[in-house]
């Protein structure tokens, strides 16, 4: 009883700092200038054009995109194929039909994604949030430098975050032996690999 009794005090108080920012937060900015808040206004709004991608950008985007869906599509046939061998061993197998899974969804989510010329985060090509959302931000400084295939293969990463891979470890042929070894399905940039290197069985040829 007395525990609850902290707990509800406790939830009082936290609830009293809400109120009480919330509260302060419009008298603040009732207490700006128009001259402040004008130059604050056109401040985002140059933020805001900023991120919107040119039509360049949006091309290469565009490009990427149609590379991407396409490859998913063919990666997730040759993942189901494969899962069907008999002569591979059931865990290869039912990670091969997973992997099916995540570019199936894959697939049908590349069309809906959105695009913001704006990083998030930076040293990232582009960022997604896991699972929610169609909006991707791109790092201007990284992702325009890349080729076709590796933007295709960003595009692709990205979209997995949509479809179940959420781990974020890098992979590249030097790693990929190594990190083939573990349940790789949930990790995203094994499928911008495979896009980007050609389709491979993990635990049996690469
Ligand atoms: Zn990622």
């Amino acid at each position: 009883m007395k525990r609850t009794q902290k707990l509800i005090i406790g939830l009082l108080l936290t609830l009293g700092n809400l109120s009480a920012k919330a509260t302060r937060a419009p008298a603040e900015s009732a207490s700006m200038s128009y001259q402040s808040a004008m130059s604050l206004a056109r401040a985002n709004d140059e933020r805001r054009a900023k991120a919107v991608c040119n039509p360049r950008e949006m091309h290469a985007i565009s490009v990427a995109s149609q590379i991407a869906y396409r490859s998913a599509g063919q990666l997730k046939m040759k993942a189901l194929n494969a899962s069907k061998l008999t002569s591979l061993n059931q865990t290869i197998r039912s990670r091969l039909f997973s992997a099916y899974q995540v570019l199936e969804c894959s697939q049908n989510m590349i069309p809906r994604l959105t695009y913001t010329c704006h990083e998030r985060m930076p040293h990232a090509y582009a960022q997604t949030f896991p699972y929610f959302g169609t909006q991707v931000w791109i790092s201007r400084d990284f992702f325009f430098k890349l080729t076709d295939m590796q933007r295709a293969g960003t595009t692709l990463h990205e979209s997995t975050h949509k479809c179940g891979a959420y781990n974020d470890t890098l992979i590249n042929t030097q790693t990929v032996a190594r990190n083939f070894k573990g349940n790789w399905t949930g990790v995203a940039d094994f499928y911008a690999y495979w896009l980007e290197n050609g389709f491979c069985i993990p635990g049996h040829n690469c």
